[in-house]
């Protein structure tokens, strides 16, 4: 194959696509068309150590631009990709220039989940994907501490909310469910991270819904407090809303591609059409596992995905059916998931939480489904192997963590 390979985002997929092809040893033309200005780089870091400014953006960049230039792969960034058209297998810029692909990825990730409450348009409201997002937020997190108000305790919110404490500002954050974390971690390890924000001065309420954006008395064209449902009013300099992502799938759906909460693909990273395949948070699998489709937002689920797609693309054979995983970092504590916990009966913790270093093990009758590992790296390592084999375990072996993971197994 020498025709053209066109990836559509230069994010995380997108970086890993290009080597893979390259590795597969295809020789055409690869041209990369990203609409942030920057070489693809890694997102974890923008709620973290970025956010902090204790890391250079240089840091970020997942490959140099050297890797690109011997990979001899072409890279459009500043520039959008407006339109595709499937029959003509073709691409409409936004520079004007259109391009004719034999084979096309898609890998253009996922967009906050945006928030359309009356005063939503205030200036001092924002969302956090992009490395442009924390250079606005940290513009006006300079000087004096400000009051900063997190709306949702998802991960990027507790991760932007343990980061704006570190940076000596006040911090509320707003959740509106009754827990924190509450779509993917059981309620003992959403106690323990509410518990640890809370004695670091970050108040978290949760129960608490979003009515309002109100602005400033004396600059009506910023935000100034948040309002609740119940009538509370949370004064603000600066609110950071972190309430989910929904899958890129726009430039797919208008192109006619099925799309079923995300670009649909199958373990294979094909879409509907035979040219195309896609990678990475835009995309739905099947997951033979789960027995359900999965859309994944996760680094190591791009990457893999990404891999995957673009063996595909040079006609050999591979699948996607690693098991996920995951972390968050706030403070200094670690989170590690392995594996999807919905469908779950029991849960059993190894360790104390009060000692700060425990897992949180879900089992659906003997079998461990995944594992929420605090400061606890050895839980996962070990976890990632036992989950995928499909290990059963003995639930009295597994709550005494003096036994190994692998010694826990129900004979
Ligand atoms: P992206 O990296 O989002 O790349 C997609 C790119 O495509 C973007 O640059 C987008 O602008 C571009 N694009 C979209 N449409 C077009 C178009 N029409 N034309 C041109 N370009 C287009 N995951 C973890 O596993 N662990 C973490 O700790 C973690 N922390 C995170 C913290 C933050 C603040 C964020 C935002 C994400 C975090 N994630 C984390 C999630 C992880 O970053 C994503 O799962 C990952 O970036 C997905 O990679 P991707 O290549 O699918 O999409």
């Amino acid at each position: 194959m020498t025709g053209l390979f066109a990836i559509v985002g230069a994010g995380q997929a997108a970086a890993t696509a290009v080597e893979s092809l390259r590795r597969e040893a295809y020789s055409g033309r690869i041209v990369v068309i990203g609409n942030e200005e920057h070489l693809p780089y890694q997102r974890p870091p923008l709620s973290k150590k970025y956010f902090s400014g204790e890391m250079p953006f240089e840091r970020l960049l997942i490959k140099p631009a050297s890797f690109y230039e011997q990979a001899h792969a072409e890279l459009r960034l500043g520039v959008n990709v407006e339109s595709l058209d499937l029959e003509r297998r073709e691409l409409m810029l936004s520079d004007g220039v259109r391009l004719i692909y034999e084979r096309l990825l898609l890998a253009t990730g996922s967009v906050p989940r945006r928030l359309t409450l009356p005063g939503h348009d205030l200036k001092g409201l924002h969302y956090l994907r992009t490395a442009r997002d924390v250079e606005r937020i940290r513009g006006e997190l300079t000087s004096a501490p400000k009051k900063v108000v997190v709306v949702g305790a998802g991960y990027i919110g507790l991760e932007v909310a343990a980061t704006c404490r570190q940076l000596g500002h006040s911090v509320e954050v707003l959740e509106m469910a009754d827990r924190v974390m509450n779509r993917v971690v059981a309620p003992e390890v959403a106690a323990f991270f509410l518990a640890q924000h809370r004695s670091r001065g970050v108040h978290i309420h949760t129960d608490t819904l979003v009515a309002a954006f109100d602005s400033q008395t004396h600059n009506p064209g910023l935000v100034g407090a948040v309002l609740t449902t119940d009538g509370r009013r949370f004064p603000a300099d600066l609110v950071i809303i972190g309430v989910g992502v929904v899958p890129n799938a726009t430039l797919a759906q208008a192109a006619g591609l099925q799309v079923e909460n995300g670009i649909s693909v199958d373990e294979y990273c094909r879409t509907s059409d035979p040219h195309v395949w896609a990678a990475g948070d835009c995309t739905s699998h099947p997951s033979g596992r789960y027995q359900c489709r999965v859309r994944l937002e996760s680094v190591d689920s791009a990457f893999e995905q990404a891999r995957v797609a673009a063996t595909n693309m040079c006609g050999r054979s591979a699948d996607h059916n690693k098991v996920p995983w995951f972390w968050s970092d706030q403070y200094e504590l670690k989170l590690l998931i392995v594996g999807l916990s919905s469908g779950y009966e029991r849960i059993v913790l190894r360790g104390a939480p009060h000692t700060g270093s425990f897992s949180c093990c879900y089992l659906k009758g003997q079998e461990l489904l995944a594992i929420d590992c605090v400061n606890n790296q050895k839980d996962f390592v070990a976890a990632k192997k036992l989950i995928a084999a499909r290990a059963h375990f003995d639930a009295q072996k597994l709550g005494d963590v003096r036994v190994a993971l692998k010694d826990a197994l129900a004979v």
